[in-house]
């Protein structure tokens, strides 16, 4: 049931229907503090339109704090095309979203997500300017999960410099799940400094491209099957597959000193952020870990510039270090001290934001 007191967290829903392409859409705004929302394009055949709701309301809060911890100057929002991308995508049906996406005025920028392709954004570039992502032959950024990986080795060097004194790669065994378009990148950067890996993949091709990869680079792999990547010796477990794997079947099994990778929504419920905090093992808030595509895709306002994504990326390394101090000093998970760090900066905007509004009244008010 649709009522104000569900959507009371988001500042704007909106219910997209155009009968000729068919298209069923859902864009919510959850807050635009920081600047206009940002947020992908998600399609999935929802079974009721409730679900497509409860999605878009919980993806899109989540983008407001991961724009808050990277530092972009973007709010939080999300999109949902109800349908299957398999059949019922067309051209037409991107060009009616973006007709949508252009009503709200630059409120809202969207791009690809689950579901959804670059491609599929060039047809909705041409009703709306307000997408990000798009091919680097229609002047977009390029593929995100370069930046993505970068930011998970970043997260990786800040881990290690909190465990171990220092933030080399070398030496150390990592658990990696996925070697899918992130996964194989941070794979391959740990292998040429050196690393350890065990690694697990239902691609078995992707295995034996980074097995063959080992041999060409200094480090070595090790192939592990199915759920028993949870219990390795190895240092640190690095998912880049699927969400919810720290749950209470696995929270016992990792032996693991730290859980860093860009897998989203990896922590089934909050408080296995906790568990993880009493069993000694150091967490890296996926939000900031798998920042890199999102750094990317929001610096396309400034017209592409991979030097300025570099310097973005590499700060996600002082900005986990900040949240693993923090959560040592207040004896707060690190989830916690992450959610607690956005809120602050958000709440600090909005004060020089309405500081500013304010400047902004008191001239128009003399000028009159
Ligand atoms: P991908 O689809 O390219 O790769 C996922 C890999 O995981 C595939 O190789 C797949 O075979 C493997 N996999 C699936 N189920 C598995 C299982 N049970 N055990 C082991 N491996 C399994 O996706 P990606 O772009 O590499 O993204 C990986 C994760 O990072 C996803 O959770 C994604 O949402 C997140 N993420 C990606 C980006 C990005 O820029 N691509 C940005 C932020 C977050």
């Amino acid at each position: 049931m649709l009522s104000f007191e569900r959507i009371s967290d988001h500042e704007q829903v909106v219910f997209c229907n155009d009968e000729d392409t068919g298209l069923k859409a859902i864009i919510a705004i959850h807050n635009t503090t920081l600047g206009p929302a940002l947020g992908g394009c998600r399609m999935r055949p929802y079974v009721t339109v409730d679900d497509a709701l409860e999605d878009v309301l919980r993806l899109s809060k989540g983008m407001t704090y991961k724009c808050a911890a990277a530092d972009v100057d973007f709010g939080g929002g999300k999109a949902v095309i109800i349908g299957d991308p398999e059949q019922d995508r067309s051209p037409e049906l991107f060009r009616a979203f973006g007709q949508f996406v252009e009503s709200l005025n630059g409120r809202f920028y969207t791009g690809t997500d689950m579901g959804t392709t670059p491609d599929d954004f060039v047809h909705a570039r041409k009703e709306t300017h307000c997408i990000v992502g798009v091919p680097e032959a229609y002047g977009g950024s390029g593929d995100s999960s370069v930046p993505t990986s970068l930011g998970v080795i970043y997260g990786l060097k800040a881990t290690n410099k909190m465990l171990f004194g220092s933030d080399s790669l070398f030496g150390k065994r990592y658990a990696i799940q996925g070697l899918g378009k992130v996964g194989y990148k941070v794979a391959e950067t740990l292998l040429e400094e050196g690393a350890e890996l065990y690694v697990s993949d239902i691609n078995h091709e992707a295995l034996l491209n980074i097995s063959s990869r080992a041999e060409q680079l200094s480090g070595s792999v090790k192939i592990v099957s199915g759920d028993d990547i949870y219990s390795t010796d190895a240092d640190i477990f690095v998912p880049c597959a699927l969400g919810g794997i720290i749950n209470d079947q696995t929270i016992n099994r990792f032996k693991c000193r730290a859980i860093v990778g860009s897998a989203n929504n990896q922590l089934l419920d909050l408080k296995h952020a906790e568990l993880l905090k009493n069993r000694g093992i150091l967490y890296g808030p996926d939000y900031i870990v798998n920042s890199g595509g999102l750094i990317q895709v929001a610096d396309e306002l400034y017209g592409p510039n991979k030097e300025r994504v570099l310097r973005g990326t590499k700060a996600i390394y002082e900005t986990l270090t900040e949240i693993y101090l923090q959560s040592n000093i207040q004896g707060i998970s690190t989830e916690a001290a992450a959610n607690d760090f956005c809120e602050s900066r958000i709440e600090s905007r909005k004060k020089r934001n309405s500081f500013f509004s304010h400047k902004k009244r008191l001239k128009w008010e003399v000028r009159c």
